[in-house]
Order: C-alpha cells, then sequence, then structure tokens
C-alpha cells in the first residue's frame, strides 16, 4: 500500500503526540490524505482537519515521535496495489509483504518507516494478451492473463478509472508489473499493476440477488443456515467458543475461488498459525497449496491499533479486485471487535462525543460500510463475481446484546451463534442451532435441490422441528424427568440426540470429518430420518421404547461423519436399522 503518486506537498510540524493519534500544524492536507509522520516517515491518514491543526491516524507505532517533527503530505488517499503477486502472499495492516519486511529487517512485524510496495515490482510474469491492435477496449474489460499461481489465472484488466479505446500495441511475454502491455489510441497505458482507494467501492454494473451457496463443508453451515456465494455472516462467541477455528474452516474448505482472510487484532500467536498452518495444507478440490488462492493480512494484537482499520479496508478491495476478474471470493475478518475498539480508541483520542459503551456513533456506519462491499454482482465487464463477508465478533463475556455484536446483526443476513456451554460440553463446532439464522435459506433452496436432492428443504425442516420440539421436552424433562414423558416423546428425545451428536457435530481435527460435502450432508441428515421413521413404526406395533432406543446398530449413526465410503456405509445402516427393528415386532 502506497499513496498513488510521490507529489511531496507541503510539510507541517508534529504539534501533538497521544498513541496513534498525532495532530500537526501548518500542513496543507484533505481528508483522508496518506501522510508520512516524523523523521522516520511512519504512515498515517488524515481524519480530522480543525483551522491549521491536522488529526492523523498512525498505522505504524509512534513511540519516540515527538512533537516538532516533520509532516509530510503525499496528496493522495490510502491506496492498495493490485496485481499479480497478491495471492501466495502475507501482509501487515497497510499492505507489507511480511516475508519481505521479515528479510529487510531480520524480524517480522514492529519495523517502522519501512516502506515496501504491495506486490513484487521487479518479478518478471509471462502475460499472455486476449486483445489485438484494433479491437477496442472498455474499463473493467480484460486484456490479458498471466498464471499467477497453480490454481489462479490473473486476468490484466482496464482499469475501472480509464476511459478505453481502440488498441494500438500490444506486449506479450516476460513482463513486469510496471512496464505497458496494452497501449489504447487515446495515450492510456495499461500495465499489470493497479492502485486503488481502500476506502472506495470498486464500481459494478449491478448487485444481483445471490442464489448459489458458499459451500463450506460444515453440516451445520450448509444444512441449516447456509450462505450465498455474495452473502454476510457473523460469527459471535465468547472466548474460546470456536470463531477461529470455524473461520480457518471455511478459509479451507469453502468452495470460493479465492479467499481473503484478514487476522485483524487478535492474539498473534492465532496468526501465526494461520502463518504457519495454510502453506502447508492442500486445497480439498484441486490438491494444490492452498496458499495459491489466498490473501493473508495480519494484523496481530501488539500491532499499532488504527492499522485495524486500514487492513479491513485493504482486505475488501483485494477482494473487490479479484470479483472484477469475474472469481467468486470470500473474504474472513477475525475479529470485527478488535477494528471497533479500534475505533473507540481513536475516537476518545479525538474527544468524539461517545456513542453506547464509548465506541462512536459511526460504528454502525462503517461495519455497513464494510458488508456492503460484499455482494453478488455483475461486474462492470459484463462478467460476474461475488465478494462474501464472513466476520468473528468477540463480545466481551459472550454477551450478544453489546454494540459491536447488535449493530453487526442488524447489517449480516446469516448469523452463527457460538455458545460457550455448547463448547464447554465439547459440542463442536459449538453453534447454538436454536439461536443462529440464515435469511439466505430460501432463496439457496433451489440450488441444492438441483444439485443434491430435490427434497433438501423437506429433510432440513424435518431435522428443524425435531431440535425444536427437543428444545421443548427439555425444559419439561427439566422439571419432571424424562421418564414421566410419554414414549413417543422419550423416542423424540433419541432422534435429536442422534441429531445433535452425528449431524451438528464435527470434528474440525478429523482428517475425514473436518469436511463434508453436501451430498453427505443431506445422506447422513435422511440415515437418521429412516432411523425415525422405522422406530416410530416399531413404537406403534407396540414395541416398547427402551428396546428401540437400545437396538445395536443405531450408534453406527454417529459414525458416518468419519466414513470416506458413506454412501455404501449410509445404504447398508439403513438395511440393518430397518432389520434390526423389525425383527422386535
Ligand atoms: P475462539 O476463536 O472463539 O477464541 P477457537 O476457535 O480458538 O475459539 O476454539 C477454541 C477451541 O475449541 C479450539 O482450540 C478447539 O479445541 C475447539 N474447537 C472449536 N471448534 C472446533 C471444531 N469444529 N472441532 C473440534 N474442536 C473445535
Amino acid at each position: 500500500m502506497s499513496a498513488t503518486q510521490e507529489t511531496v506537498r507541503e510539510d507541517g510540524i508534529i504539534e501533538s503526540v497521544s498513541g496513534p493519534v498525532v495532530t500537526a500544524r501548518d500542513l496543507d492536507a484533505r481528508m483522508n490524505d496518506v501522510v508520512y509522520v516524523g523523521d522516520e516517515g511512519l504512515m498515517g491518514e488524515v481524519i480530522e482537519i480543525e483551522g491549521d491543526i491536522t488529526t492523523i491516524q498512525v498505522y505504524e507505532e509512534t513511540s519516540g515521535v515527538g512533537p516538532g517533527e516533520p509532516v509530510e503530505n503525499t496528496g493522495e488517499p490510502l491506496t492498495v496495489d493490485l496485481g499479480p503477486g497478491l495471492l501466495d502472499s502475507i501482509y501487515d495492516g497497510v499492505q507489507r509483504p511480511l516475508d519481505v519486511l521479515e528479510s529487510k529487517m531480520g524480524s517480522a512485524f514492529l519495523d517502522r518507516g519501512v516502506d515496501a510496495p504491495g506486490i513484487e515490482l521487479e518479478k518478471e510474469w509471462d502475460f499472455s494478451a486476449e486483445v489485438v491492435p484494433g479491437d477496442t477496449v472498455e474499463p473493467g474489460d480484460v486484456v490479458g492473463v498471466v498464471e499467477e499461481t497453480v490454481t489462479i489465472d490473473h486476468k490484466v484488466l482496464v482499469p475501472p478509472t480509464y476511459e478505453g479505446g481502440e488498441v494500438v500495441t500490444v506486449e506479450e511475454g516476460d513482463l513486469t508489473v510496471d512496464e505497458t502491455v496494452v497501449e489504447l489510441d487515446n495515450g492510456e497505458e495499461i500495465t499489470m499493476h493497479q492502485e486503488w482507494p481502500v476506502r472506495e467501492a470498486r464500481p459494478s454494473a449491478t448487485k444481483k440477488t445471490p442464489r448459489t451457496p458458499l459451500v463450506s463443508g460444515q453440516r451445520i453451515l450448509d444444512g441449516l443456515f447456509p450462505i450465498a456465494k455474495g452473502g454476510t455472516a457473523a460469527i459471535p462467541g465468547p472466548f474460546g467458543s470456536g470463531k477461529t477455528v470455524t473461520q480457518h474452516q471455511l478459509a479451507k474448505y469453502a468452495d470460493a475461488d479465492i479467499i481473503v482472510y484478514v487476522g485483524c487484532g487478535e492474539r498473534g500467536n492465532e496468526m501465526t498459525e494461520v502463518i504457519d498452518d495454510f502453506p502447508e495444507l492442500e486445497d480439498p478440490s484441486t490438491g494444490n497449496p492452498l496458499m495459491a488462492r489466498t490473501s493473508l493480512i495480519a494484523n496481530t494484537s501488539n500491532m499499532p491499533v488504527a492499522a485495524r482499520e486500514s487492513c479491513v479496508y485493504t482486505g475488501i478491495t483485494i477482494a473487490e479486485y479479484y470479483r472484477d476478474m469475474g472469481y467468486d471470493v470470500a473474504l474472513m475478518a477475525d475479529s470485527t471487535s478488535r477494528w471497533a475498539e479500534a475505533m473507540r480508541e481513536i475516537s476518545s483520542r479525538l474527544e468524539e462525543m461517545p456513542g453506547e459503551e464509548g465506541y462512536p456513533a459511526y460504528l454502525a456506519a462503517r461495519l455497513s460500510e464494510f458488508y456492503e462491499r460484499a455482494g453478488y454482482f455483475e461486474n462492470i465487464n459484463g462478467t460476474e463475481g461475488s465478494v462474501s463477508a464472513i466476520g468473528a465478533v468477540s463480545p466481551p463475556g459472550g454477551d450478544f446484546s453489546e454494540p459491536v455484536t447488535q449493530n453487526t446483526l442488524r447489517i449480516v443476513k446469516t448469523f452463527w451463534a457460538l455458545d460457550a456451554d455448547l463448547a464447554e460440553r465439547r459440542h463442536f463446532p459449538a453453534i447454538n442451532w436454536n439461536e443462529s439464522y440464515s435469511l439466505y435459506k430460501d432463496q439457496l433452496d433451489p440450488w441444492f435441490q438441483d444439485n443434491v436432492a430435490a427434497d433438501w428443504p423437506d429433510e432440513r425442516q424435518w431435522a428443524v422441528d425435531v431440535l425444536d420440539e427437543e428444545a421443548e421436552l427439555r425444559e419439561i424433562v427439566q422439571l419432571v424427568g424424562k421418564d414421566a414423558l410419554p414414549e413417543d416423546q422419550q423416542l423424540t428425545l433419541e432422534v435429536a440426540r442422534y441429531l445433535r451428536e452425528a449431524y451438528l457435530q464435527q470434528n474440525a481435527f478429523h482428517p475425514t470429518d473436518t469436511f463434508c460435502p453436501p451430498e453427505k450432508t443431506y445422506l447422513m441428515l435422511t440415515a437418521i430420518h429412516h432411523f425415525n421413521d422405522e422406530a416410530f413404526e416399531a413404537l406403534e406395533a407396540g414395541v416398547p421404547v427402551d428396546e428401540i432406543i437400545s437396538i445395536e446398530v443405531a450408534p453406527r449413526l454417529n459414525r458416518i461423519g468419519v466414513q470416506e465410503d458413506y454412501e455404501e456405509y449410509v445404504a447398508e445402516l439403513k438395511d440393518d436399522i430397518s432389520e434390526e427393528l423389525r425383527e422386535l415386532y
């Protein structure tokens, strides 16, 4: 990330330094200009101008910076470098590649004033043109491709800010990102390198209703609370309830073309886990390294708070860029609460009027600006692409009534509520099925019906009904005990137990169970449903509920998740369930 041009304007002088907030006098600046602060040239952004005092939030550690030092204005907004090389990269909050920084400075993370371009400027990419002289191109059009990674072809686009025109010259072969690949008759030169101001959404033709699921391979998500490609979701949960594991599962298994993972303000060791783990992982659908479709942005809790904001915006801008190429992108942000806390800290240093619990009044607006950049789009070049945004929320003490959770809830359409009690009972993923919801369910049903099974919605509804009934029965059981229930209700509790233990639970750390394709999710449900139907028939035929419950084969339902050959296993299991139950009458 950098300012667009190094057109340095008049210098100012630091007046005061308060953590990440610096004021400067006599700086000729506009809102959101990028400035270089102090002798070390730390990157910051103008957030307030009052008279001749300019307030700056600084994206780097400011200790040791003091009044009297210079502030240089670049006159340009915060931008992100776009081009081949974004994938398989790990950045800090201001798009400085962590591996490059590490070799430049000897250690990652904390060094200041080091600038490095977001993409490699020297590396050559083998560019193949898709236009010839004489063709006419418009903004957003694809002029050629380079193989960015084994998985992803990077489409080189006419920047949305260009006018477009007739192609005059075309260069092919090994070229660096700043070399011109296509020149137009109006003099516009297209390179593989674009810059984009992070706070501005990249333009699109239209936003459409999303109708395809972002398949996650997590049963409770795909089966009960699906998110659409282009959808928004929040995962709120107290510490230790599984936010990070869920986000990692999505980053590994979601069927998006591109993953942008924003680690925002979480503990350093969690991000280190991602940085160490991800490069080792394989994409289950292609067998290629997972990093080949992934861009990581790491702003850990020991990094400056202001950069939490820039890392979120950097992430969503990178996501939009790949969307413009026609890809389905999934962005995970862990955790949006840390970003909100950064807003609170900056706001309080600015002595702004605090809103609820000290958060600034613009918290809701910022969150919705972020999630609004997600969606299923028709791009300006006519292709379709999507950005799905999934944000973790870490409410203090797991209290969902706090402002960040509440404001997020008003915006997102999928809510996966993590639950401390479930986590404590080691029910994972600890997603509370009574509190969670997806507003995409109905619009995604046709896809599941066409691609998995015609009765997908019916099976889901059956499961939801059983789980609802269980929730009601549990209250009674707490008062009078299970044995006081009529036999049919006792049987319902048993069926619900299989739904919870076999279907809703899924072990992220088991090599097979970790990813459950929708076909398997569906078959597992039909197996439990089959048990339900056969068991109720037996009950009607007069078999005592205790005998039904204790049939030997039923616990095999709990082992479907770990089966590779699940189709065969489920078919056999269904037969065995029928056989054993029918022997009882
Ligand atoms: P959070 O990010 O909410 O603090 P984590 O995602 O780190 O919580 O999860 C805490 C622990 O819970 C994990 O270390 C793991 O042991 C367990 N866990 C969470 N989700 C799962 C899952 N799907 N399968 C197995 N274990 C899980």
